[in-house]
């Protein structure tokens, strides 16, 4: 497994989706198997996204690079993650800023934030890693604010608790458009207390971003 997780990390650094030592090294070393179930590990070192149950997915190894790379991540640094899936990008990010970091991720489907604490724990990352049961469009204002808040499942705008929940000087990166299939992945700079810039870092494809500040249930 470790040599097709290389392959995979050379395959991204060539394609130019991993660009920094810090990225490559994370996922290099967080294993992509354990935050998969059974039936789909053997294809854990494809560059896909792959079913997780529920009708979600673990991310492609591509976003994941590209989410970090954007994210412009430091040690120490305190984030908040919307839609924690298995728990895998959420170990990705923890992996780079180490143990003095924090990472809160919230997901809505508790039998998979209970996979994920699993997942978490079983790999090492469960006191740097902590998943809460919840609507993330919402944030989680109890640990805010954050330097990088980032979103796995796409909103139809910017969720505005998002947006107050960043430092000053922070960035959010969340995918978002109207389209079901195609989404535009956004970076948010909080410049001031009412002043942010925006930047669109391209097309992705996501599964909805359901909640109150997202799309509705059905
Ligand atoms: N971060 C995951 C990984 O490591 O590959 C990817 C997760 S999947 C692409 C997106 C997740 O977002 C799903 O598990 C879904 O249930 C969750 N989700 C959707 N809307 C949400 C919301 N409002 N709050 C929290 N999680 C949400």
């Amino acid at each position: 497994m470790n040599d097709k997780r290389e392959d995979l990390v050379e395959k991204l650094t060539s394609h130019g989706y991993i660009k920094t030592e810090k990225v490559k090294k994370a996922m290099g070393s967080v294993p992509r198997e354990k935050f998969m179930p059974p039936e789909t590990r053997p294809y854990a070192y494809l560059d896909r996204p792959l079913p997780i149950g529920e009708g979600q997915t673990i991310s492609a190894p591509h976003m994941v690079a590209i989410i970090a790379e954007k994210l412009d991540l430091c040690e120490g640094m305190n984030i908040l993650e919307i839609g924690t899936g298995f728990g895998y990008n959420a170990a990705v990010v923890s992996e780079i800023i180490g143990s003095n970091g924090h990472v809160y991720t919230v997901e809505r489907i508790p039998s998979l934030a209970e996979k994920a604490r699993k997942n978490l724990e079983n790999t090492g990352f469960g006191d740097q890693v902590t998943v809460i049961i919840g609507d993330g469009t919402l944030g989680y204002p109890d640990k805010a604010p954050y330097d990088r808040i980032y979103g796995t499942a796409s909103a139809p705008q910017i969720p505005e608790p998002l947006k107050k929940q960043l430092k000053i000087g922070g960035k959010l990166i969340i995918p978002m458009g109207s389209h079901n299939y195609y989404q535009e992945l956004v970076s948010v700079l909080r410049i001031s207390e009412d002043d942010f810039k925006f930047q669109d870092l391209g097309g992705v494809a996501f599964v909805p971003m359901i909640g109150k500040h997202g799309w509705p249930k059905d």
